[in-house]
């Protein structure tokens, strides 16, 4: 695994589905990873309930290595496969977001995908990300770097140990 795969840096938690998710995939030239398990409706994989609740590969994908998706929200591709299940295409939008981002296709690049950022509920920008790594750089502790910032401890430890917030 190269170590700029993003398993590579998902949580814990998160990281033996994410491996058995990425275990169905085959990588094609354009960097997706294409489902090759069961698919479903316009051409989503589709996974056993006991693997996700969604039954949907993307967004099982999604959970493993980014963050719960808030509910209402979709998981979009940023490169407009829906078999694709790589983290680094996943993003998660509103259904208006979804025909929006239909509409603009061919005009516009989505933004490279964050994890961490584009979720809608995301308290940290990217400026408080580095203030606060700055912070228990200077020897601030993680709890009570998460009580400044106004998040929790499990969060603030990843910040720290850039399993999110990778790109800043
Ligand atoms: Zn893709």
């Amino acid at each position: 695994m190269r170590s700029q795969d993003p398993i590579y840096f998902a949580p814990p938690s998160g990281r033996s589905l994410a491996l058995w998710l990425k275990s169905r995939t085959v990588e094609s030239p354009s960097g997706c990873w294409d489902w090759t398990g069961a698919q479903q409706g316009v051409g989503y994989g589709f996974v056993p309930a006991k693997m996700h609740k969604s039954r949907y590969a993307h967004r099982a994908m999604y959970e493993a290595v980014c963050s719960p998706i808030p509910s209402g929200y979709f998981v979009l591709h940023s490169c407009d496969n829906p078999r694709c299940i790589n983290p680094a295409h996943l993003m998660v939008g509103t259904h208006k977001d979804n025909m929006r981002d239909r509409d603009a296709k061919g005009r516009t690049k989505l933004p490279p995908h964050t994890c961490g950022q584009k979720q809608p509920a995301a308290k940290m920008t990217d400026e408080t990300v580095i203030a606060a790594r700055r912070d228990v750089a200077n020897g601030m502790k993680q709890k009570d770097a998460a009580a400044k910032y106004g998040i929790g401890i499990t969060t603030m430890y990843y910040i720290v140990k850039r399993l999110r917030w990778r790109h800043v």
